[in-house]
């Protein structure tokens, strides 16, 4: 028999066998992945910000029954509110947040993939720039406001607010007792600045819009979040 029929027959053996070896090599990576880097997966509240995170999160608009799910997975405790007119504006798929990881300044009340969106944000950016940081965790969040019927400051444009689809984040209180200002503490080289800078970048791969302070005189005190049409980060 010639050599070359034993020389291919080897060689086949070893292109089979490579075949193998990526098969398993690329099945032990997709195993080490996070819930939030696999697309067929559904929002797991327990997943760190991945890949698919927001477009996991934007796809629970128009979807209440998941968006209550993930909430109920999250261990949140929350009321589904009914549609209503509230001036010149609609409000669809609202939902009160009762209870979450924090106690916020003001009632907590959005569309449910803003809540979602929320809770998440609690977790996976809020808790880790916290344990990076500071030396307590966070008990307290200060918002300005969810629901404003009213236009982009400066525009024709209906602003997220005028949905209850977007929130406004003035302060952080630890549980030992220290406030951390977005007025204050945005521009300090400090550990509570370095806080603040960490949660609005990671802001940005979770909400649709995020803007800070280096925005505009607008939003020199608070982040503004929202699950808007248009993807933005400033
Ligand atoms: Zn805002």
């Amino acid at each position: 028999m010639p050599y070359i029929y034993w020389v291919t027959l080897v060689l086949r053996f070893l292109g089979l066998g490579y075949v193998l070896l990526g098969l398993w090599l690329g099945n032990q990576w997709l195993a080490e992945q996070p819930d939030s880097n696999k697309f067929w997966k559904p929002l797991n509240p327990d997943s760190p910000i991945g890949w698919f995170t927001k477009t996991k999160v934007m796809a629970l608009q128009n979807n209440p029954e998941q968006c209550h799910a993930f909430l109920q997975r999250a261990g949140v405790d929350f009321t589904p509110l009914s549609d209503r007119q509230a001036g010149q504006c609609q409000l669809h798929e609202q939902t009160l947040l009762k209870q979450s990881n924090y106690r916020y300044s003001a009632t907590v009340k959005g569309t449910c993939p803003l809540i979602a969106a929320l809770v998440l944000w609690e977790k996976q950016v809020v808790a880790p720039a916290a344990e990076t940081h500071l030396a307590s965790p966070i008990r307290s969040i200060a918002h300005y406001g969810i629901f404003a019927c009213r236009n982009v400051r400066g525009s024709g444009r209906r602003s997220q607010h005028a949905t209850a689809n977007a929130i406004d984040i003035a302060a952080f209180t630890t549980e030992s007792g220290q406030t951390i200002r977005i007025t204050r503490d945005w521009e300090a080289d400090t550990q509570n600045g370095a806080f603040l800078h960490q949660i609005h970048r990671q802001s940005c791969a979770l909400f649709r819009g995020a803007l800070g302070p280096d925005y505009n005189a607008a939003h020199h005190d608070h982040f503004h979040f929202d699950l808007g049409r248009f993807s933005f980060c400033r």
